[in-house]
């Protein structure tokens, strides 16, 4: 069956130091749930935070990469230089990163490509914006987010993609959807992969939601049953939350 994920997206974030006290501080706490942990430092802190995490359950990822192999692209991070410190999983399509730095579907196709072809895993975002919702689009819209970036791939690579489904109305805003929308979304979501992909593709899928999740209200979003876990912004960045919404997730 599916992995349950719970990942810490820890953003433009933290030193080097704070980075070795926050894992430090993440080793101590016993985890009592059978989530896969991963956390995603910023690019400087990889790979201290890989030497940090070696021996441990919790997992590094990415929270961005460029799309082409090598070459003449100052200030940007291939797949091989992540993969070549250990980081084998990335983070695409986050909000922040289409809103903030206009990665549209067509960019965010290339990056799918790129990290799959270097056999890398991806946790791809998507989500709608409040207008969206509103206007009682936000299925419509989600179907098309995922369907646009995603179902050019073939079956056996859905191995290496996680969804996370992050409403941007609910990222770092203290809103959240509420299990039930989440779930509402997740079904719908499993439903479309499904219809394009069969039920095998669909019921190995992890998918997460994303959106203020903290340390009181996890456990009723992860009872819900095609939530798969969570990615993590805020509460990412404390020890005591992070584990907390980890171990939230009760199945
Ligand atoms: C995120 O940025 O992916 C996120 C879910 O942030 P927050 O938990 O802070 O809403």
């Amino acid at each position: 069956m599916r992995k349950n994920i719970v990942a810490g997206n820890w953003k433009m974030n933290f030193g080097l130091d704070e980075t070795q006290d926050l894992i430090s501080g993440l080793k101590k706490i016993n985890k009592t749930s059978d989530a896969e942990v991963i956390i995603a430092p910023p690019f400087t802190n990889l790979f201290s935070a890989f030497e940090s995490l070696k021996n441990t359950n919790i997992g590094l990822a990415a929270q961005n990469m460029h799309e082409s192999d090598n070459g003449a692209f100052t200030g940007e991070i291939s797949a091989e230089m992540l993969k070549s410190i250990g980081v084998n999983t990335v983070i695409l399509g986050h909000s922040e990163r289409r809103a903030i730095f206009g990665e549209d579907e067509n960019l965010l196709t290339e990056k799918v490509n790129t990290a799959l072809k270097h056999g890398m895993r991806i946790i791809y975002c998507f989500g709608e914006e409040l207008k969206d919702r509103n206007y009682g689009e936000h299925q419509e819209v989600v179907g098309k987010q995922i369907a646009n970036t995603l179902y050019h791939l073939d079956a056996d690579a859905w191995k290496n993609i996680v969804l996370a489904y992050e409403p941007v109305w609910a990222i770092g805003t203290g809103e959240t959807a509420s299990p039930e929308q989440a779930q509402e979304m997740h079904a719908f979501i499993r439903k479309e992969v499904k219809h394009e992909y069969g039920e095998d593709v669909s019921e190995s899928l992890s998918i997460l939601y994303g959106g203020s999740v903290k340390p009181g209200n996890a456990e009723e979003i992860f009872s819900k049953k095609d939530v798969d876990g969570g990615l993590i912004g805020g509460a990412s960045l404390k020890a005591e939350d992070f584990m907390a919404i980890v171990n939230a997730f009760k199945k």
